[in-house]
């Protein structure tokens, strides 16, 4: 049974890179998936994982520990930083092994299109866990933490998937069955999406899961709220906690403020009022569809 050590890169005391992500936070996670679905095909899997120190020791020590561990392969995860954004892998360009490096081509190939953010691919490099442990090693860097849009597509894809597509590059072939969100609103800090069960989710298009509600998800997939304008035509979604509607909710045959005060009426179908009587006939709404209050 193949033997490989895994490391999650820093420690909880000595942490790496944050900013849209936290690197020390991610990398255990990934570590963790990586674990499971190596146990899974039937791999051995050591953790050269080091919490212990506090500072830049802790490369000695992980290259110790995995050096001790009788472990055939190294893998170490990170996540990038500096303004970048993609997915990249080292190998170590003095190892004796190809392994490294076609293994670094694979993985960085494999989560770029998983994530779908940029492969920035294989690179050599002489980093210190590379060059001191005795076993063909490789350096995972996920993505930026500092990219909004790699963090985004981290998330969306989450770490259990990126640690499985890690494992399966390794064994070389799928393990057990894909897991998929289930179909359903889910939610992160940005806002509501709709899965559709099959791995995808729904954008730019408008959405009726029951009888008069309606939802527009946008071009990210996530569903608009407030004022949005949707092929030239303004529409208004709730915001969390307005009465009557659920969250990003169309509204209809209600008024609503913009942000200067001015007030605006939602037809029966959503759309914003423009030159004419609304609201039974008692109020005119001018052409750019605020209420004239001189008629
Ligand atoms: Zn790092």
């Amino acid at each position: 049974m193949p033997k490989i050590s895994t490391n999650a890169g820093h420690t909880h005391k000595a942490p790496g890179a944050s900013g849209h992500l936290d690197e020390v936070t991610e990398d255990r996670k990934i570590r963790a998936a990586l674990e499971k679905y190596l146990r899974q095909a039937g791999w051995s899997v050591h953790d050269s994982t080091t919490e212990e120190v506090t500072s830049s020791a802790d490369l000695s020590m992980i290259c110790s520990k995995a050096n001790a561990s009788g472990s055939g392969y190294f893998v170490s995860i990170h996540l990038n930083s500096g303004g970048g954004s993609g997915t990249e892998v080292y190998y170590s360009p003095t190892s004796r092994s190809d392994w490294g490096k076609t293994m670094a081509a694979k993985i960085s190939a494999a989560l770029a299109s998983l994530m779908g953010i940029r492969n920035r691919g294989a690179k050599a490099n002489n980093f210190y866990v590379l060059k001191h442990t005795n076993m063909p090693a490789i350096l995972i860097e996920i993505c930026f933490v500092d990219s909004a849009a790699d963090a985004e597509a981290y998330r969306r894809v989450g770490p259990d998937a990126i640690g499985k597509t890690i494992a399966e590059c390794i064994v070389g072939k799928a393990i057990g069955t894909p897991q998929v969100a289930k179909s359903g609103w889910y939610k992160d800090s940005r806002g509501w999406w709709w899965e559709n069960g099959d791995g995808s989710y729904k954008k730019s298009q408008w959405f009726n899961p029951s009888r008069g509600e309606w939802y527009w998800l946008g071009a990210n997939g996530y569903a608009a709220t407030g004022w949005t304008l949707i092929d030239g035509t303004w529409y208004y979604f709730a915001k969390a906690g307005e009465p009557g509607y659920r969250e990003c909710q169309m509204v209809t045959e209600a008024w609503r403020k913009d942000s200067k005060g001015n007030d605006y009426w939602l037809s029966g179908d959503g759309s914003m009022a423009t030159s004419r009587w609304v609201d039974r006939a008692r109020y005119y709404v001018g052409p750019d569809g605020a209420w004239d209050q001189s008629r």
